[in-house]
């Protein structure tokens, strides 16, 4: 199991999702500490 850190590109919540990391993925994430926006976000390879 794999952590990242978030930030939400809105509200500047932070937190962390699992799993989230695959490279080449988009995944659409919600803020649900914060402003409960939506957003895409990229993982590259690095
Ligand atoms: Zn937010």
């Amino acid at each position: 199991m794999t952590k990242k850190m978030l930030k939400c590109p809105y509200c500047g919540a932070h937190w962390v999702e699992l799993d989230k990391d695959e490279c080449g993925e988009t995944y659409t994430l919600e803020c649900e500490d914060g402003c409960g926006k939506q957003f895409e976000m990229y993982f590259d390879a690095s």
